[in-house]
């Protein structure tokens, strides 16, 4: 039976690369029934809430869904899309691997990180106002129960996948009371996976230590914004946006969606990378239990960009349909 998964098109560049995502599928077989709901810019242009109740209501009753990139107007206009789905859904757990690719050039040789983001709290409960004419504030909430679970996902990630230690980064040094919490409950769930080694970092010197000493590091554990900063930096190691994944994941409802935003400057112009968003839809196919068309859709990719085909970001002359259709070839051998 075909596996219900909701479906955003996104903005920007977001349709041209979930038609490359439905190219690769289509060749690999994979029984996906797309149901389409709508959010983002379209929603706002047609009168709509950015994010329009009946997606979420959708979202939560299929449980499951796969979400192209979304524009947020900069400094003025409505809440950001992706931040409204991540809390109305509550999908509180950001997870981001990070891992050289075949066929990538990365100075950064057996780069294998995965970074679990706190995605609900944090500078992005969006409450932000003028304090005085002069001066704005922005509040950044800092929960025990918030911190609790995704530190606890992240621990019990590394058990089940084999990875060895956690690292939960924060800055507690200067914010003594949100990221002191934060890290007291890192340290607190820590001492209840004595299997895994564990130790803190301040994220100033992560970001120091991902670029000297990555392998290292095998999983990362943060609030909100460092994740934010903390994966994009990570993807640049990876080999740059256009190949790096994103999973939300939440109890009952998983949403998975590249880190990469919606590139507007390129909407239209069949250039960007679907690899990011490729990759997004394996890790969809892992949470479904279709690890054999996971398997296969990762080493088609894999073979395309070994041999050489790949899209401008990568130094190819590759489009974003050519590099799809070069995958669905592979996987039609
Ligand atoms: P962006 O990630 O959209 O693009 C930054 C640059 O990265 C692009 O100009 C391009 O050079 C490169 N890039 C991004 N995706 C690529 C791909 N697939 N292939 C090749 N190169 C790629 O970031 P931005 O320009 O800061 O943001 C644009 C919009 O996207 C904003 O409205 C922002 O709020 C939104 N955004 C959405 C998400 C999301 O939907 N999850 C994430 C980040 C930003």
């Amino acid at each position: 039976m075909a596996h219900q998964v909701c479906l955003i098109r996104g903005d920007g560049v977001g349709p041209e690369l979930v038609a490359a995502v439905e190219t690769v599928f289509e060749a690999a077989k994979v029984s996906v029934d797309w149901i389409e709901v709508e959010a983002g810019l379209k929603c706002v242009e047609a009168g709509k809430p950015i994010v329009p109740d009946e997606t979420i209501a959708k979202i939560k009753e299929v449980g499951v869904g796969l979400k192209a990139p979304m524009t947020t107007p900069i400094g003025k206009g409505s809440v950001s899309p992706n931040v409204t789905l991540r809390k109305k859904l509550d999908l509180y757990a950001c997870v981001r691997p990070v891992k050289q690719l075949p066929g990538v050039p990365t100075p950064f040789d057996g780069l294998d990180i995965v970074i679990f983001r706190e995605n609900t709290e944090d500078l992005y409960a969006q409450i932000e106002y003028m304090a005085t004419e002069h001066v704005a504030h922005s509040v950044k909430i800092i929960s025990d129960f918030g911190s609790e679970r995704i530190c606890r996902a992240a621990f019990e990630y590394a058990r089940k996948n084999g990875r060895k230690r956690v690292v939960g980064v924060h800055k507690a040094n200067i914010m003594k009371i949100a990221d002191g919490l934060f890290l007291n409950v890192f340290k607190k769930v820590a001492a209840e996976y004595p299997d895994i080694e564990s130790w803190d970092n301040i994220v100033d010197n992560q970001c120091m230590q991902l670029v000297t000493k990555w392998k290292l590091y095998d999983v990362l554990v943060m609030p909100n914004l460092y994740g934010d900063i903390v994966s994009d930096l990570a993807a640049g190691m990876m080999g740059g946006l256009g190949v790096a994944p994103g999973a939300n994941y939440g109890v009952g409802c998983a949403l998975f969606e590249a880190v990469h935003g919606s590139a507007p400057k390129y909407t239209g112009m069949n250039k960007v990378n679907p690899t990011a968003l490729l990759l997004s839809a394996t890790l969809m196919l892992e949470h479904l239990g279709e690890l054999d068309a996971r398997r296969d859709v990762e080493g088609a990719l894999e073979e395309t960009l070994k041999k050489g085909i790949k899209t401008y970001d990568l130094g190819g002359d590759a489009t974003t349909s050519g590099f799809a259709d070069a995958i669905a070839s592979e996987l039609r051998g």
